[in-house]
C-alpha cells in the first residue's frame, strides 16, 4: 500500500538576529491513517500566542503565527481529515515542535525516553502547557540496533515504510532524527541537529551561535553534527533535511509517493 510524504511548513519565525526560519513538519498519508512527524505551531498558539508561549519566547524567537499554517488547517486544505492522524512523531519537545500536538488530541505521541525524562523533570525550555492534554505517549529507550552505522530505535508505528528514531543528541537531551525508511530510498530528518544546512560546511556561520546557545550540551551537538556529515559523506545520494532551513524547505516541498 503506498504512502504519500507530504512537506508542511507550519512554523514562521522572522528572528531578529538570525533572519527566516520555517518547521518543515511531514505527513505521511496511508489509506486509512496519517502519521506526523513534528507539529509546528497550533491553533491554540496562533489564538491566544501570549498566554501559550508567553511574549518573552515569541519576541526572542520572533514567532508569527498564522492560523492557516497550522498542519490541522494545512491537513484540511489538503482534502484529508485530521481525525485520522493516529500518531504524531516528535523529534523533540521544543514548543515550535509541539504546539500542534492539542490539535490531535487522539494521536498516540512517540518520543525518545531521554527527551520525556528531560520535559518532565521540568527543564525551563520546554512548555508543559503543550502536553496538558494528556496524550497517550510512547518512548523509546537506547537499542542495539543500527541505520547505516547509527543507532535506530524502530517506531511502534505499523506502517509501511518503517520509521526509526535515531539520536542525534545535544540540541537537547534526547534530541532525535527520524528515517523513513523503504527498500527503495529512505529520507533521514534530522529536526534542530542544525538550523541551517550551511552549518555543516561552515562552523563560523553566525547560526552556529544561536545553536551552541540552545544546545543542552555543546558536545553532543557536534558530535551529532559529525555524524550527519559522516553520513552525507558515505552515502551521497540519501535524502537528508532538518526542521529550520528555508532553503531545504523549498527544495523538498513536494509530495512524495513511496
Ligand atoms: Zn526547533
Amino acid at each position: 500500500m503506498a504512502t504519500t510524504i507530504h512537506h508542511l511548513n507550519c512554523v514562521d519565525i522572522q528572528s531578529p538576529g538570525y533572519g527566516a526560519a520555517v518547521g518543515h513538519c511531514m505527513l505521511l498519508e496511508h489509506t486509512d491513517r496519517l502519521v506526523l512527524i513534528d507539529t509546528g505551531t497550533g491553533l491554540l498558539d496562533a489564538a491566544r500566542p501570549d498566554e501559550r508561549m508567553g511574549r518573552q519566547l515569541i519576541e526572542l524567537t520572533g514567532f508569527r503565527f498564522d492560523e492557516q499554517q497550522t498542519a490541522k488547517r494545512q491537513i484540511e486544505a489538503l482534502g484529508l481529515d485530521p481525525g485520522k492522524v493516529t500518531d504524531i512523531v516528535l523529534s523533540h519537545l521544543d514548543p515550535d515542535h509541539t504546539g500542534g500536538l492539542a490539535d490531535f488530541p487522539q494521536a498516540t505521541v512517540h518520543v525518545s525516553e531521554e527527551e520525556y525524562e528531560a520535559f518532565k523533570h521540568g527543564n525551563l525550555r520546554y512548555l508543559p502547557a503543550h502536553l496538558s492534554h494528556q496524550p497517550p505517549i510512547r518512548t523509546y529507550a537506547a537499542v542495539p540496533d543500527t541505520w547505516l552505522g547509527l543507532e535506530a530505535r524502530r517506531l511502534d508505528i505499523s506502517l509501511e515504510p518503517d520509521l526509526f528514531l535515531v539520536p542525534l543528541f545535544g540540541h537537547t537531551a534526547g534530541h532525535c532524527g527520524v528515517v523513513i525508511s523503504t527498500p527503495g530510498i529512505s529520507i533521514f530528518y534530522v529536526g534542530d541537529a542544525y538550523y541551517l544546512r550551511e552549518e555543516l560546511r561552515n562552523p563560523r556561520h553566525p547560526v552556529t551561535n544561536l545553536a551552541r546557545m540552545r544546545a543542552e550540551n555543546d558536545n553532543l551537538r557536534l558530535d551529532s553534527l559529525g555524524k550527519i556529515s559522516k553520513l552525507i559523506y558515505e552515502n551521497p545520494a540519501l535524502v537528508i533535511f532538518g526542521y529550520h532551513d528555508p532553503a531545504e524547505f523549498a527544495k523538498f516541498n513536494q509530495r512524495k509517493v513511496l
